[in-house]
């Protein structure tokens, strides 16, 4: 049984008067089924930890280093994460595989960094508009998931997140049969990467996910949670989102 997830990546947005809504998120789900995680920016990780009190929220990375250490002047260490407070990392986010130029073995390094630290990684793919429009999602998704999975991912450390790139940001969603059917599609894939693991990891779909949507896309087989960028930025846009998934 693969427990709910409601993840929230503020992206590089907020500041400490914005741990204001990570109180009101607590105070709204005091004890709920789903697990609830939030990605604040780096410099927010600590203060994030803090401002949760004694609500089992989690609280992430939006990226990771594949080093330990070193000189990388501007990154992070996945044990430097862990430290502040982290128990999670995103990896591979659209905006990093783009801005950046991450490719999936690149996210594959750095899901593994995350692993030997102990937080869980949470890795982002997804197809592009063209992709889409060629028809080639589940190749592109396929290729993407079998290159950025490391050695030895399991259910416990391991969440992959689905996220079309044109619909991140933009208010654009798939359809609930697209969703269903890369869903459907990547716990194949997993099966055949990670036969023992397949089962129970999560997948979570993330591009535009709002209240208004949130149920629709939850009814779907294979939607283990969602990755929500601006909506989980106040606890009032997120709050009905995780009452969705309760
Ligand atoms: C994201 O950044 O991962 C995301 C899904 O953003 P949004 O919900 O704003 O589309």
């Amino acid at each position: 049984m693969r427990r709910k997830l409601a993840a929230g990546n503020w992206k590089m947005n907020g500041s400490r008067a914005a741990l204001a809504e990570v109180e009101a998120l607590c105070a709204a789900h005091p004890d709920s089924a789903v697990e609830l995680l939030l990605c604040p920016p780096a410099t927010l990780v600590a203060p994030m930890a803090d401002a949760r009190g004694s609500h089992p929220l989690r609280v992430g990375g939006q990226d990771c280093h594949s080093s330990e250490s070193g000189a990388h002047t501007g990154d992070i260490s996945a044990a430097m994460l862990k430290e502040a407070g982290a128990s999670h990392v995103i990896v591979g986010h659209s905006e990093r595989r783009t801005d950046h130029g991450e490719t999936s073995e690149t996210v594959a390094a750095k899901a593994a960094a995350a692993h030997a630290a102990g937080l869980v990684a949470v890795i982002c793919l997804g197809e592009t508009l063209a992709e889409r429009e060629a028809g080639t999602t589940l190749a592109v998704v396929a290729d993407q998931l079998g290159a950025s999975l490391p050695e030895g991912a399991t259910a416990a450390n391991t969440v992959v997140a689905y996220e079309p790139v044109w619909a991140i940001g933009t208010g654009k969603v798939p359809t609930l049969e697209q969703i269903a059917e890369v869903h459907e599609y990547l716990r194949k894939e997993l099966a055949t990467h990670l036969p023992d693991a397949a089962d129970g990891i999560r997948l979570l779909y993330g591009g535009s996910v709002k209240a208004s949507n949130a149920a629709d896309i939850f009814s779907v087989r294979d939607v283990d949670g969602a990755l929500v960028g601006g909506a989980s930025l106040r606890a009032e846009d997120f709050s009905p989102i995780v009452s969705a998934l309760e």
